[in-house]
């Protein structure tokens, strides 16, 4: 049997089976997977093998079967046998898994030992990839191995009857780790335990910030229903505008603020838990704090993942936001996180075992009933992408916000842990180490690294560095080719044809020099063609104006043609001698660079209709944008001119839109009504191109990507537009669509690239 078969209690769920059947034989585990011998009547057999792949424990994942009839050998019963190549498989290191319903009954029933033990858990749940050093997945090799198993656990563990057998973090209140509370600055006077507890929930309601150690990193927590708390942690964050994410109690609890469709209650109370974007209620019973995600219709809301979070949340709805600094990575040891949130935190909750890998909780948004990934880590990292073909083993470092690495082998693609912008020095070390952890457990030897074609980028940089250390050749990818790429290989796509792929994104590095963002690429893994593309405008101050949608809103009127009258909500934002200032040196295209953005084409539309002028962080004008969109009845209908280049090639205009929303604008049309004609236009657009290039072409599959089509209402029109004219589309549901899935696209084209 191979699949996510080893470390997810598959042996004792074989072994539980056949002695249920009363079948002899064994079970062990092996490089391939898991391997079976059973003896008995052919039905019984039969029953047994049906059974095994219908009823594998929820975290396995069998991917094939194989079996045969051989002569008995006349064992007693049935056992389970050590086998010297046992963990070594690529599959074996499970993602960290939330507490599962049979460990929280215990924990909540007064007559178990675990009886509201923080750290219960069990084969079906708890840590995983976050405490794994290396493999094989045994306690020695975890961050467990501090902690000797009393002797009550130690039966579990060996016993196959139990749910614990090699459980590798199974602990119990005697013998596992502890809380721990300290008020800021005065870390002499700790509580344990329960005492611990009571003095966090004290923090929690009386206002106050509090550092907790969870799974993958600190969050910093505080009471979502206080304004002075949430105003408190912003201020000290150092972050204005970025949305927390929320805590809830359970289902009801969250209901209470949001509206919770079928396919987001499942995702809520998926094992992965990850933040799931929801819409906030019309009329919420709990009123969460409005400045937990300002300017946005939607909410970031989980529930607990870890028995000390069920513990926590006795407060009401928390603020759970990652325990750093803007900027900085996610803090990760006891120490660290003292040193770097003391002067955030009023207090700390900690305990004693260690993390070994960093986690930042996952996001996802529900588009259309389904999932799409926003950013991918806590509880799915490092869950492989099984690809169609083989692959040679390589190292993709990503791009450079939102960065992930990625490596593959085999049938295997696996990508880190978000480890966030790499600007800064921590942030580089952070994606070293992560590359380091995978190729270290998933036993890769890159023949050649994957890397982005900005010559720029830190992680460019990083990946000269390190192959020309290992003596490997670099494969430089063009930034959207590689979002193609992912979104390929996420569908399984064998590569033998090409997809047609709107790559829609704030920025990437063209072949041509230029900044690139509003791609119609037509490709496979090999290569591409740039077969349509929005006109350059210019992007005054470079890569720091994507800080000013105003300014980036004056260059592209002024490209289309529009005079900057006060009329205007992106003219007055901005100071008549700026203007001055700005009009000079657009007119002699001082420290301007061109760009055919979709994303800064947003960030115009956004400030143009009076949205957001300025930015704090990444996206924002665009998201306040859709989010006002959401909110009209009716749209203004605008449509991008489309002009055939010289070269075949297709130039769509933002100019010929800018034009109509400045007069819609100036005529007082309903903003809303304007926002939601710009993404109707865009949908429009991306229908009319597609038609267009599969008369040339034939026939195509329509890839949506790039992290413009985070936007879930223009995600949703395109989509609908498309297949209402008989496409089959592509969009992302396991891989973000932003530049968290770049690493896999590279690692794609990297290894359909000939390397000598
Ligand atoms: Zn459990
Ligand atoms: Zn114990
Ligand atoms: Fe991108």
């Amino acid at each position: 049997m191979s699949g996510i078969v080893q470390g997810v209690g598959f042996r004792p769920f074989v072994f539980t089976l056949a002695e249920r059947l009363r079948l002899v034989g064994f079970v062990g585990n092996d490089g391939a997977g898991v391997f079976v011998e059973v003896e008995g009547p052919a039905p019984t057999c039969d029953a047994f093998l049906k059974a095994v792949q219908q009823d594998a424990p929820p975290l396995a994942v069998v991917e094939s079967v194989r079996h045969r009839t051989i002569p008995t050998t006349g064992e007693a019963g049935f056992r389970i046998v050590e086998s010297g190549a046992a963990g070594t498989q690529i599959t074996a290191v499970s993602p960290d898994v939330a507490t599962c319903d049979a460990c929280l009954r215990e924990f909540n029933d007064p007559a178990d030992r675990r009886y509201r033990y923080p750290f219960i858990n069990c084969t079906n749940c708890g840590p995983r990839f976050t405490i794994i050093k290396d493999l094989p997945y045994d306690r020695p090799l975890t961050t467990m191995a501090a902690f000797a198993m009393c002797a009550a656990c130690d039966a579990e563990y060996h016993d196959p009857r139990s749910r614990r057998f090699h459980a590798q973090p199974n602990a119990c209140p005697a013998c596992g780790p502890r809380m721990s509370f300290a008020r800021t600055p005065a870390p002499e006077e700790t509580q344990i335990g329960e005492a611990a507890l009571q003095a966090a929930l004290g923090v929690l309601s009386a206002g106050g910030i509090l550092a907790v150690k969870g799974i993958g990193g600190f969050h910093l927590a505080c009471c979502a229903t206080s304004a002075a708390a949430v105003a408190t942690l912003r201020e000290r964050k150092g972050r204005r505008d970025k949305p927390f994410a929320v805590m809830a109690a359970d289902l009801s609890a969250v209901r209470q603020f949001s509206t919770v469709s079928v396919a987001e209650e499942a995702l809520l109370g998926s094992s992965q838990r990850p933040i799931v974007l929801l819409e906030r209620a019309q009329n919420p019973t709990t009123e969460i704090v409005r400045d937990v995600a300002p300017g946005q219709t939607t909410l970031g809301v989980m529930l607990p993942y870890t028995p000390l979070h069920t513990l926590l949340l006795a407060a009401g709805p928390l603020v759970m936001t990652s325990g750093n600094r803007s900027e900085e990575p996610i803090a990760r040891d006891n120490d660290e996180a003292w040193t770097r949130l003391r002067a955030l935190a009023d207090a700390f909750l900690t305990h004693d075992r260690d993390i070994h890998v960093v986690c930042d909780d996952s996001v996802v948004r529900v588009i259309d009933d389904r999932e799409q990934p926003i950013r991918r880590s806590r509880g799915y990292a490092p869950f492989p992408v099984l690809l169609p073909t083989p692959t040679p083993m390589v190292l993709g470092v990503g791009a450079e916000l939102k960065a992930t690495a990625c490596v593959s082998r085999d049938h295997y693609a696996i990508l880190s842990q978000h480890i966030g912008d790499l600007g800064n020095l921590e942030t580089l070390q952070a994606m070293e180490h992560a590359c380091n952890h995978l190729l270290r457990l998933f036993r890769v030897t890159p023949d050649r690294v994957a890397c982005d074609l900005h010559p720029g980028y830190e992680s460019t940089r990083w990946a000269e560095r390190w192959a020309g250390a290992h003596s490997v050749p670099v494969v430089r990818v063009q930034h959207h080719h590689a979002h193609l790429a992912a979104l390929m290989a996420e569908h399984g796509e064998v590569g033998d044809r090409p997809i047609l792929a709107f790559t829609f994104d704030g920025t990437g590095y063209g072949t041509d020099g230029t900044i690139w963002g509003g791609e119609v690429l037509l490709g496979d893994y090999r290569s591409f063609k740039r077969v349509a593309h929005l006109r350059e405008t210019p992007l005054p101050g470079g890569d720091a104006g994507v800080r000013h949608p105003a300014r980036v809103a004056l260059a592209q009127l002024r490209a289309a043609g529009v005079e900057w009258t006060e009329a205007l909500p992106c003219v007055s934002a901005i100071p008549p001698d700026h203007r001055r200032v700005l009009h000079v040196q657009l007119e002699r295209r001082l420290n301007c660079v061109d760009t055919s953005s979709m994303g800064r084409f947003l960030d115009a539309a956004s400030s143009l209709v009076g949205v957001r002028h300025e930015v704090t962080y990444e996206g924002q004008a665009a998201i306040e944008f859709e989010s006002m969109a959401r909110g009209a009845v009716s749209a203004a209908t605008y449509a991008f001119a489309l002009t055939n280049e010289a070269d075949g090639s297709l130039v769509f205009d933002g100019g010929s839109v800018l034009r109509e929303v400045a007069a819609d604008v100036q005529r007082g049309t309903a903003h809303s009504q304007i926002a939601r004609g710009v993404h109707e236009a865009i949908a429009a657009l991306v229908e009319r191109v597609a038609h267009d290039v599969s008369q040339r072409h034939g026939p195509l599959a329509i890839g949506l990507t790039g992290g413009v089509f985070q936007n879930a209402l223009l995600l949703s029109l395109t989509r609908r537009r498309l297949e209402r004219g008989g496409y089959r589309v592509l969009s992302h549901h396991r891989i973000p669509p932003n530049d968290g899935g770049i690493a896999l696209g590279q690692v794609m084209v990297a290894s359909h690239t000939p390397v000598v």
